[in-house]
């Protein structure tokens, strides 16, 4: 339901336009294949895997002799599925300590919404009955610490802070130790998101991570990295650079309910070789959803 409710832009555009397609074409031919691939990469699935799905459902046709553009329809998306699963590890599921701290550093350019998904997910585990508690790592950007203060208020969980311009290492250094004095659950971690410097931002990233990998063997247990749908195409070449940068763990794919072209799901999976996670489907607390590509497939058509 969630996903039906947060994909209803691409559900709107993308998913019309294939009902209408059918409609239009009774008869599976070239030229529906031809428009249907339009419509597909038109939707952000991303060129390439659309030449793979295209192929896949001539070979399907072919196979179980479907002639009528109807009894394909439910095929495309069970492609659309194993598509997405097929790319590789799928476990939504993030690698948390039965015993112990679990720590999760947020990576990613400015603006996709990591202290709202850092937010989010502080109520999510809240709710579980887990403690948490978050570092203010992004000491770059002005106003970045006031706004992640405000997230945690909101969501009664305490910010590790220092002032603006400080050393982040140093700030990770004092969440680790204050997280272990108080025997928390969970750490969650934001970071600087400037990509105008790539070497200074994977200096600071690996001396952030140094920091926590010494106070606790094994940690940070995960690297998320938030993507914001809308960008699209742009996006994804963005988060290609960043993954340069870092070794990303998942992948948090926010704002799908603001992009008619929910299909870059598929296309990030697909070229960045990281599962996603989760996705964010509005601005408020609860608005973070566990990724499930049948889910979402069936959101988008059902
Ligand atoms: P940051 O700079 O990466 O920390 O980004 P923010 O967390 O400040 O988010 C930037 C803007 O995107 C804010 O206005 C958020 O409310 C908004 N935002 C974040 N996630 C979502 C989402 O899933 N859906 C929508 N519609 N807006 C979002």
């Amino acid at each position: 339901e969630k996903f039906k409710t947060g994909l209803e832009k691409t559900r709107n555009s993308f998913s019309e336009k294939v009902n209408d397609l059918v409609a239009r074409y009774r008869k599976v031919d070239e030229d529906f294949f031809e428009e249907l691939e339009e419509i597909l990469i038109g939707a952000d699935v991303g060129v390439n895997t659309v030449m793979d799905l295209i192929d896949e459902l001539k070979f399907e046709a072919q196979k179980r002799n479907i002639q009528e553009t109807k009894d394909l329809q439910e095929v495309i998306s069970e492609k659309l599925v194993d598509i997405y699963n097929e790319a590789g590890e799928t476990s939504p599921a993030l690698n948390m300590q039965e015993n112990g701290l679990t720590v999760i550093l947020f990576v990613g350019v400015n603006g996709v919404g990591k202290t709202t998904t850092i937010g989010k997910l502080a109520h999510k585990f809240k709710q579980e009955g887990k403690s948490v508690l978050l570092a203010a790592g992004d000491t770059f950007r002005a106003g970045a610490i006031d706004q992640l203060e405000v997230w945690g208020e909101r969501v009664g969980v305490e910010v590790i802070k220092q002032g603006e311009g400080s050393d982040p290492a140093a700030v990770m250094y004092d969440a680790v130790q204050a997280a272990k004095a108080r025997k928390v659950d969970v750490l969650l971690c934001d970071t600087a998101g400037r990509l105008q410097n790539k070497v200074n931002l994977m200096n600071e990233l690996e001396k952030v991570k140094r920091v926590i990998e010494r106070e606790i063997p094994g940690a940070p247990h995960e690297v998320l990295q938030v993507i914001d749908a809308t960008t699209g195409q742009n996006g994804l070449q963005q988060a290609k650079t960043f993954g340069e940068v870092t070794d990303v763990t998942g992948i948090v794919l926010t704002k799908l309910d603001g992009t008619a072209k929910g299909g870059i799901v598929i296309a990030i999976r697909k070229e960045l070789n990281v599962p996603v996670k989760f996705v964010g489907l509005g601005e408020k607390m609860d608005d973070l959803q566990e990724f499930d590509a049948s889910q979402f497939v069936y959101g988008l058509f059902g």
